[in-house]
């Protein structure tokens, strides 16, 4: 059974003039296609629990705490040239933190899978909120997945963060740079917003290697994402053996998404859904949570119901493409990163 929290407070943040591609609609037409799935008799529906001021903390710094407060005392605005608030933000985005959190706890005393379709999301905004250099918050106000992951690291599990929005998660690495226990492996489109995640950014002092970052150019799909889950992200499992796994998954890296221009299918979120349902079964990991993140096309959709299917296990995709390694630099270069920290090849 998959336990999927949804709750209409997220309409609650919204731009009037309807114009933001992060609008309540995503949200809610994803829902709807897996209420109209055969996944559906599979699912068991949460609602949000109560925002928790405690759990903020344990994510971001009080300074932007109150700042968002105050900035949602002010009603509709941008707060920056790209991410905006409602008066009710504030409270939306904390109870969505809370949820986060309880999700892995109750994940780990159940041993089921959690999924959260928070909005607005969350994995641009860093301790201090504007996270890693970035410009703007990306859509972003409080980080759902670095609240997932947290409670795992408070349960004293060892945590394995998959990012596979089509943007680098700067917030959740600045959130856990100095953290050995979370390993945050995030593939995004190079050169894209926000303009950081680079190979080299491997974790600050003390955490050296446990964030690989994983840049991708343009036009990237199905056998580049399935190469490097067999050589890249299995092996570090093999070696990191995590106990939670907390995913963002962020379906903007699907083919045709407007914002993007990664070329994932239905087949890379099925075989990355399978593969940790798989470390579930096998007993090694305790706790699976994952988190919406970004998805503005019909590729959220798609990608969405393909996931959650091979969670439940009624539908999982079998891959029938060659794989092979992605384009360009990354590969030799993460072989660098790979060999250093994790004495592994894949040259
Ligand atoms: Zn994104």
């Amino acid at each position: 059974m998959l336990n999927l929290v949804f709750d209409e407070v997220h309409r609650l943040h919204s731009d009037p003039s309807g114009r933001h591609p992060e609008h309540p609609r995503r949200v809610d037409d994803a829902f709807n296609v897996l209420k109209a799935s055969e996944a559906w008799s599979g699912i068991r529906v949460h609602g949000t629990f109560e925002g928790e001021f405690e759990k903020l903390k344990l994510i971001h710094s009080k300074h932007y705490i109150s700042l968002i407060e105050e900035e949602c005392g002010r009603g509709f605005h941008y707060i920056d040239s790209d991410t905006y608030v409602t008066g009710k933000t504030f409270q939306v985005a904390s109870r969505f933190i809370s949820t986060s959190y309880y999700a892995s706890i109750k994940s780990l005393e159940s041993g089921e899978p959690w999924l959260i379709m928070p909005r607005p999301p969350g994995h641009h905004a860093g301790r201090d909120g504007w996270a890693m250099g970035a410009p703007t918050l990306g859509f972003c106000i409080f980080n759902n997945s670095a609240a997932a992951a947290h409670a795992m690291l408070d349960s004293g599990l060892r945590v394995l963060i998959l990012d596979f929005d089509a943007h680098h998660g700067n917030g959740t690495q600045d959130i856990f740079w100095r953290e050995p226990k979370v390993l945050h492996v995030d593939l995004h489109q190079e050169g894209i917003y926000p303009g950081t995640g680079s190979v080299w950014d491997v974790g600050g002092i003390g955490a050296e290697g446990s964030k690989i970052n994983i840049p991708l150019p343009a036009f990237t799909g199905d056998p580049e994402y399935l190469w490097l889950l067999d050589n890249v992200v299995k092996p570090l499992i093999e070696v990191f053996k995590p106990e939670g796994v907390v995913v963002s998954a962020g379906f903007d890296s699907h083919v045709g998404d407007p914002l993007t221009m990664l070329e994932a299918t239905e087949i890379t979120y099925s075989t990355i859904a399978s593969m940790i349902m798989g470390l579930m079964h096998s007993g090694m990991v305790k706790s699976f949570v994952t988190v919406l993140e970004g998805g503005y096309g019909e590729g959220l959709n798609m990608g969405l119901k393909a996931y959650v299917e091979s969670i439940i296990g009624i539908k999982v995709l079998k891959p029938e493409v060659k794989l092979k390694p992605p384009r360009g630099r990354v590969v030799e270069e993460l072989n660098r990163v790979l060999r250093d920290y994790w004495g592994l090849s894949i040259l």
